[in-house]
């Protein structure tokens, strides 16, 4: 019989159109030819205000490849009643959803959000409470991995080379007038500039400002701060050369080649990363051998710093003049389109896209 796989994607992120494309990706893979035989699709779709839909309307934006506008109607009438809408996490949602799920006879779970209320452990915990397997990280791993102030305690713990920083909140920055000027004295002593500003939970660079001058500074801890409660500010890692490594396994990981991302703008930032054009992928980067092994080594201690699990992809930056490696961070669940970087490591590596969704499934339904 085949293996019906739930296909988890949209979520209430900023990174909700990233998963629709991630998941059209993934539903490809799942029906290629050399998987057709074991696996059918069950897809459902969180909208961004956090109503869950399956059946037809989940199937008609995955086809579509575009958000279902908030309170619609303009989904197909789904005449299997399979249809429904559910509101995010109430007990109520979790057992009306766990019924959907159960009548749609899912197996397991490929959760294809990325960012927060997905990537963070929340959707992860929901599932594991629901004793349901699925793909990636657990609680732990996911929640590690999307916080930057956690995750990089961790990574610390682990030994792997960081860039400075100090972790900000968000009332140093608004609720007092005495404490910001001494806050941004602070961080020009101990950072310099330039620095980065992060909010310490999302992705796709939202948020994230590289300050040159005080009024930059200001301007960009401002701007963080209506992102998150939490901030972290980072010293810049001086020219960067920008390498990405992908891991794959529970507790015997493997990391593929490594790769290089070239772009002309400032830094890799949201329109870079999702502009047609405006960055490349050199897979494998033109490295020496030593700082490719370096790099494929630290990525599975990244990997196991944080508890990850299935996936993931290991972000650094390469100082060519000072020879040095910094870890940046590590994202549990990468960015799954047929051009995202990492499908496209596993497939330089001898693993192509269906291999590779084949693989994360088995992965999930490994004993851990
Ligand atoms: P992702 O989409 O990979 O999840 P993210 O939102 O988590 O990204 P980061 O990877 O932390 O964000 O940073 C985004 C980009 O900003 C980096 O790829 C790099 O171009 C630039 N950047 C961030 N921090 C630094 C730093 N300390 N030094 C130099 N460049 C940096
Ligand atoms: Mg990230
Ligand atoms: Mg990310
Ligand atoms: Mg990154």
């Amino acid at each position: 019989a085949k293996l019906r796989v739930g296909l988890l994607f949209g979520g209430c992120s900023g990174e909700h159109e990233v998963s629709i494309r991630s998941a059209q990706a993934i539903a490809r893979g799942l029906s290629d030819p050399a998987n057709a035989d074991r696996y059918e699709l069950a897809p459902v779709y969180i909208q961004k205000d956090g109503r869950w839909l399956a059946g037809e309307s989940a199937i008609h934006v995955l086809s579509a490849g575009v958000p279902l506008k908030l309170g619609s109607s303009d989904a197909p009438a789904d005449p299997s009643g399979e249809t429904s809408a559910l509101q995010a996490p109430t007990v109520a949602a979790v057992e009306r959803w766990q019924s959907t799920a159960q009548v749609s006879g899912v197996d397991v779970w490929f959760p294809v959000l990325h960012g927060p209320n997905g990537e963070d452990g929340t959707v992860q915990g929901m599932l594991t409470l629901m004793q349901a397997p699925f793909v990636g990280s657990g609680v732990l791993g996911s929640a590690l991995g999307m916080d930057k102030i956690a995750m990089k305690m961790a990574f610390a713990q682990a030994g792997l080379p960081q860039v400075g920083y100090k972790v900000v909140r968000r009332s140093q920055v608004y609720s007092n007038p005495c404490i910001f000027p001494k806050l941004c004295d602070e961080i020009e002593a101990e950072l310099g500039y330039p620095c980065f500003v992060k909010p310490a939970n999302l992705g796709s660079s939202v948020g994230i400002a590289k300050a040159r001058t005080r009024a930059q500074l200001e301007a960009a801890l401002d701007s963080a701060a209506s992102y998150d409660r939490r901030l972290i500010v980072e010293a810049a890692a001086p020219s960067p050369r920008e390498l990405e490594c992908a891991v794959l396994g529970n507790d015997h990981p493997q990391a593929s080649v490594v790769g290089e991302i070239t772009y002309s703008s400032d830094f890799y930032d949201y329109e870079t990363k999702y502009t047609e054009g405006l960055a490349d992928l050199h897979i494998p980067a033109n490295l020496p051998e030593a700082i490719a092994r370096q790099i494929q080594d630290m990525s599975i201690r990244a990997f196991e710093a944080v508890d990850a699990a299935g996936l993931a992809r290991v972000d650094f930056f390469y100082c060519e003049s000072t020879g040095e490696v910094f870890i940046n961070e590590i994202n549990t669940m990468p960015g799954f389109t047929a051009t995202s970087m990492y499908p496209m490591l596993w497939a330089a590596s001898g693993v192509p896209f269906p291999e590779l969704v084949n693989r994360l499934v088995k992965l999930a339904l490994e004993e851990r």
